[in-house]
């Protein structure tokens, strides 16, 4: 009798443990590198959503990564759930377009869009590069493969006639080791897709004398023109050592993606921790300062919406 009973508490002991861990959720966010403001977006979300872990039992890890490119194939080959990526990828992929050409992702779905991105290029000022078309000849680190910026300064260069051969030496270093680089004089300049203000740029800007480059022209009036995740952006002066006046370029938005594969209640309970806590999400990051819900669920988003995502928009009456 004694030990049927044992029997039976430790039968109800194991089954309230697999229930437990049937409930817990791990998901992870695909980022960026380390200096950039997409990891800073997947801490942020992430920081929200395990403050409610306890009741909704997702547990979510942002793990740095090449960018843009990179986390939309993650997410497609299932290894991540979601992730940050700039909004002409977020096309291409969805499309089947440009560099996702034979290789499209009809289930990547857009969650919200974040903060915008302007294509920035920094150059040592003693390299006298004053315009895009100075970089020619010299040496560039055009970015790491996977990163939205190698995959745009391509698009940029294509729409321009030329390649990264027109260049003395196109690197592709990662965000945390191009600003060391510039300032170690191995590169005459360096790109970077990425919200403003940020800590690469203010390394880089910091450390060597360097100014923000404009980038203006033809080749870009056209392609803001023809491709509607593309606009044009400004980067207001002093926000950089060296910088002083606002500097004219093009730029995309950041945006927040997953696939079709992951749960609604997954990613609607991910964009109530965002949503429900807006404004502590942004005084995360001076680039989140300005957000706005309205922007964040329209602006920059070419996949259709989750289906979590919008039972959320729905419940907060933001969408019909
Ligand atoms: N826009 C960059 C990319 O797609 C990342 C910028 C950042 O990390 O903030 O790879």
């Amino acid at each position: 009798m004694k030990f049927l009973k044992i029997t039976s508490l430790a039968t109800v002991a194991a089954l309230a443990g697999n229930m437990a861990a049937a409930q817990e959720r791990f998901i992870t966010i695909g980022t960026g590198g380390q200096t950039g403001v997409y990891f800073v977006v997947g801490q942020s979300i992430c920081r929200l959503v395990n403050r409610g872990s306890g009741d909704h039992g997702l547990k979510c890890t942002a793990p740095s990564t090449g960018g843009s490119i990179a986390n939309i194939n993650a997410i497609k080959a299932g290894d991540m759930d979601m992730g940050v990526a700039q909004s002409d990828w977020q096309f291409h992929a969805f499309n089947g377009s440009s560099q996702f050409e034979g290789a499209g992702f009809d289930k990547l779905r857009a969650v919200f869009s974040v903060h915008g991105e302007p294509f920035t290029v920094v150059a040592r000022t003693d390299s006298g590069v004053a315009s895009f078309d100075d970089l020619f000849g010299k040496r560039v680190n055009v970015g790491n493969p996977g990163s939205g910026q190698r995959a745009t300064m391509d698009v940029v260069l294509g729409a321009m006639g030329k390649s990264a051969d027109d260049f003395a030496l196109a690197s592709e270093l990662k965000p945390a080791e191009q600003s060391a680089a510039l300032g170690d004089n191995k590169v005459d300049a360096i790109i970077y897709t990425v919200g403003h203000p940020n800590g690469s740029i203010q390394e880089a800007t910091s450390t060597v004398d360097a100014t923000l480059v404009p980038v203006t022209g033809d080749a870009i009036e056209t392609l803001v023109n023809d491709n509607p995740y593309y606009a044009k952006a400004t980067i207001p002066g002093g926000m950089y050592k060296g910088t002083d006046g606002d500097v004219e370029t093009f730029g995309v938005k950041a945006t927040f993606v997953t696939s079709a594969d992951v749960e609604d209640d997954v990613v609607y309970t991910v964009v109530k921790a965002v949503f429900d806590n807006f404004d502590r999400f942004k005084g995360l990051h001076p680039a989140f300062a300005n957000l706005s819900e309205e922007e964040m669920i329209a602006d920059g988003l070419s996949a259709p919406l989750h289906p979590g995502a919008e039972k959320y928009y729905r419940e907060r009456g933001w969408l019909n």
